[in-house]
């Protein structure tokens, strides 16, 4: 064995081990990854201008009266905002951030009553039409997350003993036998599903109590999940093969009555994957594999059908055959509650399954439609980020000087924090390349490993890892390799690995020194994309974007025919940026505009293409951006 293993080494130090999935991805615990370097920066400005500076107490104030008779949704805001909070305090011990949670949970505690119930609804209104459950879901979450981050504390304590009140409370008025005399799923919108959410945060009490009643709960919930003919029908449908826009009303057609998306019907973006993630959840703690079939089956089809070149979808929130329609002018489109959902979602499926095409859906929504949501001064939130078009902040809901996609925004950069590195029994996982520090602990070996990481990516291909751990030895680091780059160098200490395969991890099973350097240059090769008459370009993970402020003639010029077939790949070079505003500025000369009588060939405009998410980022009317670009028609085309 001794031999086997001492043959292993020498043979790995210059080959890796192409394996399709890590088992099961640990992530490394808050504050042990710190990003520096551009997405450093973007942190720092989202932690300080909008996490540290959302008022707790102004979110927190609806609970404490009961009077919303609308059916809104206020109650949400709070436990979205912990979700993001606790752990960035976690991530950066910072005294005011402590300060301003505790101040919001101090009103959430003096909220709730006698009956367990925390929420802003009159009685006659509880657990009915509305976001009544929605809103005690995201407090359940909230209260929960607090408990995570200092469960020995005795806030810590008061916060799980809510969190065990209000479900209490959820099972007497809509469990078995409830005294509201229906079902949970009968409640909310949509078959359902946004009621039916509530089933994560009810397994995770079960997680950190044991009580089996809630146990107990969470599988009435998922009888009525998977099995009532008009509810969400998240099991049959999935595994049929259904996809997530055809997945219809009752008796599964399409519902037109009960207003926007059809209440009946079961294409709600954002409230579906929610169902799934208590659903992987649940499968995880009683062995449930059809339920994390169902779950991946509807994220593949998601990948298959719905997510478009910038990692985004959803129109009007909605699932719409976005990836086939994502070059037309839909409306509402990319929702930033979708897109943190989204990341949540294949953030889950990573750990579950360890497969990382997940990681490559989540880093292209983090570097494309996530980034372009997230304003320069990072305190607000898009609603709605369109591949063609201007951004702006979204309305104010509820009455409130915020909305739902404001109160997701924070949680989808720790998505991405989350998944970025972590451990695989004894190996040491890293998924995403971005400046900072990660240190993982491996438990078998009872070993600190620490990496520095410096890269240029995605701006260019090149990565820098330089080895920090103080102990010699040996230990397996997993690369993930992402499936665009085809040809991939690695080199340790200057010596250059082979075996390196796209959409894999790459294994490197060697003695470890402190100062040892991994150098990787990932295949930036520019990819063109072809939907009809239109054309698209990607390079890396980076979808490509004209920018009014290049000046370089009008953006929405339509490309000449020989686009139907070229590939313009060589003509893309990295050229400096005109402004701090833009991380990525890229020249090509290209056929634009079809004003000209001249042959095709001859004189091309040289134009200017930046990365999505900078492009429009000034947020103003006169700063448009367009993704997606005609190609022109002739006569004989009809
Ligand atoms: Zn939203």
């Amino acid at each position: 064995m001794k031999k086997l293993n001492q043959s292993f080494r020498v043979l790995c130090g210059v080959c890796c081990l192409a394996v399709s999935a890590a088992a099961t991805f640990v992530p490394a615990p808050y504050g042990d990854v710190t990003l520096k370097g551009p997405m450093g920066d973007r942190l720092e400005l989202m932690l300080k201008n909008h996490v540290l500076a959302t008022d707790t107490t102004y979110i927190t104030a609806p609970f404490l009266e009961k009077t919303e008779r609308r059916g809104w949704w206020q109650t949400e805001f709070w436990g979205k905002y912990m979700h993001a909070a606790m752990p960035f305090w976690t991530y950066t011990q910072s005294p005011a951030l402590r300060a301003n949670i505790d101040a919001g949970l101090a009103n959430i505690l003096a909220s709730q009553e006698a009956s367990g119930y925390i929420g802003n609804y009159p009685d006659d209104l509880r657990c009915g039409e509305g976001w009544d459950v929605w809103g005690m879901k995201y407090t359940m979450m909230g209260l929960m997350h607090y408990y995570d981050g200092d469960p020995s504390s005795e806030n810590g304590k008061k916060a799980l003993a809510a969190a065990r009140r209000v479900c209490d409370y959820v099972i007497a008025q809509l469990g078995p036998n409830g005294a509201r005399g229906k079902r949970l799923y009968q409640t909310g919108n949509w078959c359902g599903f946004a009621s039916s959410s509530i089933l994560e945060p009810v397994v995770w009490l079960y997680n950190r109590t044991k009580d089996q009643r809630y146990l107990d709960f969470a599988t009435y919930l998922v009888d009525d999940m998977t099995k009532a003919e008009d509810g969400p029908r998240l099991l049959d449908l999935a595994l049929k093969d259904i996809s997530v826009a055809d997945r219809n009303g009752y008796g599964n057609k399409p519902d037109a009555n009960g207003g926007y998306p059809m209440k009946r019907n079961r294409w709600k973006a954002y409230e579906m994957m929610s169902c799934y993630q208590g659903l992987i959840e649940y499968s995880e703690v009683t062995g449930r594999q059809d339920l994390l079939d169902a779950a991946i089956a509807t994220c593949n089809q998601i990948i298959r059908d719905e997510i478009n070149l910038a990692g985004g979808s959803a129109s009007s929130e909605a699932w719409f055959h976005g990836a086939e329609r994502q070059h037309l002018p839909y409306t509402r489109l990319q929702e930033t509650c979708v897109v943190t959902t989204w990341m949540r979602f294949v953030e889950k499926l990573l750990a579950v399954t360890g497969d990382p095409k997940y990681a490559d859906e989540l880093e292209k929504a983090f570097y494309n439609i996530y980034l372009a949501s997230l304003n320069r001064t990072g305190d607000e939130f898009a609603a709605y980020t369109p591949l063609n078009g201007y951004r702006s902040r979204g309305h104010h809901h509820c009455y409130m000087h915020t909305n739902c996609c404001n109160a997701n925004g924070p949680r989808g950069f720790l998505a991405f924090i989350r998944a970025l590195c972590g451990t695989d029994g004894d190996r040491v996982v890293m998924n995403f390349y971005a400046s900072g520090k990660q240190k993982v602990h491996l438990d078998k070996s009872n070993k600190d490993v620490i990496f520095e990481s410096y890269a240029l990516y995605p701006r260019t291909g090149y990565v820098r890892l330089t080895n920090h751990t103080v102990e010699k030895g040996p230990f397996t680091l997993a690369l993930r390799i992402p499936a665009w780059s085809a040809n991939t160098s690695i080199r340790v200490n200057g010596q250059k690995i082979s075996g390196v395969k796209p959409g894999s991890y790459c294994e490197i099973a060697r003695e470890w020194t402190i100062g040892d350097v991994v150098d990787i240059d990932f295949d930036m090769a520019l990819k063109t994309h072809r939907i009809g008459h239109h054309i698209a370009f990607t390079r890396g993970p980076i979808a490509l974007a004209r920018d009014t402020r290049f000046n370089d003639g009008p953006i929405d010029e339509v490309f000449r025919r020989s686009a139907l077939q070229s590939d313009y790949g060589s003509r893309f070079i990295p050229v400096r940026s005109p402004s701090e505003d833009i991380w990525m500025t890229f020249s090509a000369t290209l056929p634009v505009g079809s004003h000209h009588e001249h042959p095709e060939g001859e004189n091309w405009p040289e134009i200017r293409f930046c990365d999505y998410a900078s492009a429009a980022n000034l947020w103003e009317p006169g700063n448009a951006c367009r993704v997606w670009f005609p190609i022109e028609w002739e006569p004989s085309e009809r």
